[in-house]
């Protein structure tokens, strides 16, 4: 048996811990701002874990919620697990801060040097932030630092995509394809930003599991940008190579490695957001390295540290390093990036990350989501049938349902199946207007997949 096995048998029996802290009161609940949620139908039947371990959630009253989600799609190692807790416990009382600007410590450096290793092609060198926004944000700042630097400072636009999500800093909203993120602050957005069409079509792609054979043309869009406003004034396409939180789509079969084609020809950058994708969730480290298609920039966040402590990061290639080295040769105190974060680097969650990577490596967890993924696929289409259900997209281990609207409402179905879903039958599904998404942590086991897919039908059940 594979350490990951015992690893995630060594969860299942588990038994809600006796000590569940202190009970909210009805007062403390109204001074927390919930971000992205209804607050006030929130407060009225809040959703509260206490604890967590392995596969599950505790509630404060010792209810043991089966995660589907690795929380946000981050918890990849599974919760609370000891060699990352314990690292976390020990840098804590070694090295609680260092400064990241003009000092630094020796984790930060080994840290980025076992990223870079797991990164594609000469992805070599790593800069750290907080959460995804910052490194979405970071990548798109490098991209038009490192035209200026050649001498290319009229490359200022930014490419991204429908219902693309890059987190919530004004460069991502900008580049970000969601309509409800952007049309609050519209006033505020970056100027010279372009959308490609997002690749999903019922109509060609209904009920896929994997990269669906429809939709690599969609790329060349970006031809037709380039055609309007010239490549001379455009700086980096970002992507996410499969959009995650706007319901798991796939990208088509060709699709990345069109756009990879164009880019290069034009000498505009290519980001790949991979804050969802990296760390195991497609069977990969990367999703660059799944479908074998090497951007100039990876973002990357949550499985980073399997989500125990913050920590995000841009990864460049060699050249975007080496020309903002160059920019500076010779100048003395010259600062290459004018960029970081007071947190940039924490030793927290460098640790965190080393332990997590460590993890990873030792339980084979990348592998075991490909392994795994055949199965997962085939668990999840068993929703196919559900009166509810309305398409079923699926890759590595994440799957997506859209569910059918009620006539005359805003989206909502997913809200409702959620809400079933933790109050009643004791799983977490991750829910976005109708659609509902799953992710689980990588230990998941087969006996825990079968379990999901029960459940997510009880709950589905419950809402038609
Ligand atoms: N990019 C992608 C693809 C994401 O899925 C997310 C968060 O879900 C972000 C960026 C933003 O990350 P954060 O919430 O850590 O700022």
């Amino acid at each position: 048996m594979s350490a990951a096995c015992d690893a995630a048998q060594e969860f299942t029996a588990m038994t809600p811990p006796d000590d569940l802290g202190p009970a909210v009161t009805p007062n403390d609940l109204d001074a927390f701002w919930v971000p992205f949620t209804p607050n006030a139908e929130f407060k009225q039947r809040p959703r509260l874990v206490a604890r967590a371990e392995g596969m599950h959630y505790y509630t404060p009253e010792g209810r043991a919620v089966l995660d589907a989600t690795a929380g946000l799609w981050c918890a990849n190692a599974g919760h609370c697990r000891k060699p990352i807790v314990e690292a976390i416990q020990k840098a804590a009382a070694e090295l609680d801060f260092a400064p990241s600007f003009q000092f630094s410590h020796p984790k930060a450096f080994e840290l980025a040097s076992r990223i870079a290793a797991l990164a594609p092609g000469d992805l070599n060198h790593v800069f750290f932030g907080n959460s995804g926004s910052e490194a979405d944000d970071t990548a798109l700042k490098i991209a038009l630092a490192y035209h200026r630097a050649r001498g290319e400072g009229s490359r200022t636009r930014l490419i991204g995509r429908e219902r693309a999500y890059h987190g919530v800093g004004f460069g991502g909203i900008s580049v970000g394809g969601m309509v409800l993120n952007r049309k609050w602050f519209s006033g505020a957005m970056l100027p010279g930003v372009d959308h490609l069409p997002h690749t999903y079509s019922r109509e060609h792609q209904a009920f896929t599991t994997g990269q669906p054979e429809w939709g690599a043309h969609l790329a060349d869009d970006l031809e037709r940008m380039i055609a309007l406003h010239d490549a001379s004034t455009i700086a980096a396409v970002i992507v996410e190579p499969m959009a995650g939180s706007t319901g798991v789509l796939p990208p088509p079969k060709g699709y990345l490695e069109r756009l990879r084609e164009i880019t290069s020809k034009h000498g505009i950058l290519l980001i790949f957001d991979e804050v969802i994708t990296g760390y195991g969730r497609l069977g990969a480290s990367f999703a660059a390295e799944r479908f074998g298609v090497v951007p100039d920039m990876i973002t990357f966040a949550k499985g980073v540290t399997s989500a125990s402590v913050p920590l995000s990061g841009v990864i460049a290639t060699e050249d975007i390093y080496k020309t903002f080295a160059d920019s500076v040769a010779g100048a003395d105190h010259a600062i290459d990036l004018f960029h970081g974060y007071t947190y940039s680097a924490h030793p927290l969650a460098c640790a965190a990350g080393l332990a997590t990577l460590d993890l990873y490596r030792d339980e084979g967890l990348f592998e075991r989501v490909a392994g795994l993924e055949a199965m997962w696929a085939d668990a999840i289409m068993d929703l196919k049938d559900h009166p509810l259900v309305e398409d079923i997209r699926q890759l590595g281990l994440t799957a997506a349902f859209d569910l059918a609207p009620v006539p005359g409402t805003p989206a909502r179905r997913g809200f409702d199946a959620m809400r079933a879903g933790f109050h009643d039958h004791d799983i977490m599904l991750r829910a976005s207007a109708d659609t509902i998404c799953l992710s689980p942590p990588l230990i998941v086991s087969e006996a825990e997949i079968g379990e999901i897919v029960a459940r997510t039908r009880k709950a589905f059940d419950q809402v038609a």
